[in-house]
């Protein structure tokens, strides 16, 4: 990964020799951008608000200097009383944080458990009452756990919120607070994503004692690398130019983003009868189907995966070349997300977006959130009324910057024009497993998920909808009632930081 000071090594950083070792058998020689400015910070115990692009190495940001100070205090494990909790909003991202612990500390005797729903708790118990060092959870589960005086976080000296503006969101807000309520005031807390929206503020800083703010590129921006482009196209033509696109790019992996959980599945049996191996990910398959379908994307048995928001967050794959979104989000920070799954780790990569005219709004908001024009390409065979030429944005139609300290939910209605602008004009157009076990690993064996096909648990999904978020498109997939967010399910009360 490129580094911002060549001068700053691995060997460089305070961290524990085995720690060092493990780095090293990884080749990993330089600290990418966030890792050098957070590293030392982090080790000098400050609390943390983390900003970089996405495929930047967030992960080892957090995680070294969490291995180091467990390393270094070498304290006895205590049944059920964890030291460190990393939460993150779905399973798959918690899979992937357990495995990156459990390389960068391959030298260390530490012990981690995942806990997270849609799989069989009883491992996850017996791996908590064995005591373990870390827990890598997502918060639906860890709250059963909680209530069932399973897991108990008076002990917790570090504490992260992975995808933090996500996890701070309404959709998971409630279990965040209950959970942040059990916390010991004197831990070190740690926020970390690619993007942070000035709505969440009030909480951050509930969470936070004097962080720091490492912001190594602007918030929510995206990846230069990431080559962007949308394609303007009738919804009755959209899955010929997917073919198409996907026919233009045959090497590597594509992943292909839709808004709803059947579109996911229909697009991809669809795929499958035109000769493309392609899976399917989202929150209605069984926890065992949903880490088997990015397992044969990861390893190539199937080079399409066809996927909802769950995905869009975190997950890194190498060799996705190409990601598209059939659907545009209608949350802009979800496109930042979507797009960052290619172009990871120094790759580069091409996000295309697929944009009919009923989503043109959603794509100005994603360009006033990225501060940025995403070029149209209007060469593809399906473009309405194709003329076959590439339509270069018009500057004076660029979209104003985002009001930073606006809230989202005074954003302006999804496609509705910006002050009296016609929706098009921006674009320069004028048409109108862990095992079963899952936990209790030491960390010198990750491993993944059991397929275990039992229907999930966690009412957190990665798909439960922040109701603050202005109006939204009903999911046609899912009933009202199962788009709330996540329901009470105990603690009463408590604030986020008691006695700060
Ligand atoms: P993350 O943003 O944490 O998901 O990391 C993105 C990718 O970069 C992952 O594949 C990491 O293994 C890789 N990575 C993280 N840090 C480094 C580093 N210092 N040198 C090389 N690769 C890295």
């Amino acid at each position: 990964m490129k580094p911002e000071d060549s001068s700053v090594t691995f060997a460089s950083l305070a961290l524990a020799e085995p720690i060092q070792r493990a780095l090293a058998e990884k080749n990993y020689t330089h600290p990418s951008p966030i890792q050098a400015r957070a590293i030392p910070a982090l080790l000098e115990g400050r609390d943390m608000i983390g900003i970089a692009q996405t495929g930047t190495g967030k992960t080892a940001a957090f995680a070294l200097p969490i291995l180091h100070r467990l390393a270094e205090a070498n304290k006895p494990r205590v049944a059920r009383r964890p030291r460190t909790l990393i939460l993150t909003p779905t399973r798959e991202l918690a899979v992937q944080i357990a495995e990156n612990l459990a390389l960068y500390g391959k030298h260390l005797p530490l012990k981690y458990t995942l806990v997270f729903g849609g799989v069989g708790e009883h491992p996850q118990i017996k791996a908590l009452a064995a005591g373990v060092d870390i827990v890598v959870a997502t918060p639906g589960r860890l709250l059963d756990l909680m209530q069932q005086n399973h897991c108990f976080l008076e002990s917790i000296e570090v504490f992260v919120l992975d995808e933090a503006d996500r996890m701070l969101d309404m959709g998971f807000a409630p279990s965040i607070k209950k959970i942040v309520s059990r916390l010991p005031s004197n831990r070190q807390s740690l926020l970390f994503s690619a993007t942070m929206p000035e709505s969440i503020r009030e909480m951050t800083n509930k969470l936070l004692r004097n962080p720091v703010r490492v912001e190594v590129a602007p918030v929510s921006s995206t990846a230069e690398r990431i080559e962007q482009r949308v394609c303007l196209v009738d919804k009755n033509k959209k899955y010929s130019l997917l073919l198409h696109i996907l026919s233009q790019h045959k090497d590597g992996l594509a992943l292909v983003f839709s808004r709803t959980k059947h579109g996911s599945n229909r697009l991809a049996q669809n795929l499958e009868r035109d000769g493309l191996g392609a899976d399917a990910i989202h929150g209605n398959k069984s926890q065992g189907a949903r880490q088997r379908a990015l397992e044969d994307f990861r390893t190539g048995n199937i080079r399409v995966l066809v996927a909802t928001d769950i995905a869009a967050r975190g997950i890194d794959v190498k060799g996705i070349s190409l990601v598209i979104n059939y659907d545009i989000p209608n949350e802009p920070e979800s496109y930042v997300h979507r797009i960052g799954r290619t172009a990871r780790a120094g790759a580069t990569g091409i996000a295309i977006s697929l944009c009919d005219d009923t989503e043109r709004g959603f794509l100005r908001d994603i360009q006033r959130l990225i501060r940025k024009t995403i070029p149209v390409d209007n060469t593809h065979p399906f473009a309405p009324g194709g003329n076959g030429k590439v339509l270069t944005p018009d500057p004076a139609n660029r979209p104003a910057p985002r009001p930073s300290a606006q809230p989202i939910h005074n954003r302006n209605p999804r496609n509705n024009p910006v002050d009296g602008q016609r929706p098009q004009n921006h674009l320069g157009r004028n048409s109108q497993q862990p095992s079963r076990s899952h936990g209790g690993h030491s960390a010198h064996g990750a491993q993944r998920p059991h397929r275990n096909d039992r229907p999930q648990r966690d009412g957190a999904s990665a798909e439960a909808r922040p109701a603050a978020r202005g109006p939204r498109r009903p999911h046609a997939d899912k009933p009202a009632a199962a788009q709330q967010p996540e329901q009470d399910k105990g603690f009463s009360g408590g604030f986020w930081r008691k006695g700060r």
